[in-house]
């Protein structure tokens, strides 16, 4: 990994360097989990149910260097799509960045410690399925909770 700036993470989006972009991942691995889109409304439900490369007791991928190979329409985040990918968790750290919001308190970035996104109760870190085991997508939709600092950042409080 290329070299990080310091407080990169408080840079526009746009200027960050590959290096940072990746390193901006607070390691939640929601975007690794299947959701089901209603076909009719378009409306996007989630699902307990991880991508086959996903680690379901740690949420990180398997192989990241070589996922596409594996999973093809694996997404690949970029800057130029990050506002058009509705269903990114309201704690994603590009999602809170590109709506020029501040990290959460438990980001690594900020606390130093990459196992913060589990005890915050981000990460899908054994609570998820792998999709070789899980059956019909139908059966598990779930609805994630954010944690209660967001709630209340939202509602005002
Ligand atoms: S939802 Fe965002 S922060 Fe979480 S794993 Fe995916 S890209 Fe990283």
């Amino acid at each position: 990994m290329g070299e990080l700036r310091e407080n990169f993470w408080t840079l526009p989006l746009a200027q960050l360097t590959r290096a940072e972009w990746e390193a901006l991942c607070d390691g939640c691995g929601r975007c690794c989990l299947h959701k089901i889109e209603d076909a009719d409304t378009g409306a996007i439900a989630d699902t307990n149910v991880a991508c086959k490369l996903l680690d379901t007791g740690t949420a990180q991928c398997r192989d990241y260097r070589n996922r596409k190979a594996f999973v093809p329409d694996c997404l690949r985040l970029t800057f130029a799509i990050v506002e058009d990918v509705p269903w990114l968790p309201s704690t994603c750290a590009y999602r809170l960045r590109a709506a020029g919001r501040d990290l959460p308190h438990w980001h690594y970035l900020l606390t130093g410690d990459r196992d913060d996104v589990h005890r915050a109760g981000v990460s899908v870190a054994g609570r998820v399925v792998s999709e070789d085991e899980a059956g019909p997508l139908e059966h598990h939709i779930v609805e994630w909770s954010a944690p209660q600092r967001d709630l209340e950042e939202e509602s005002g409080a």
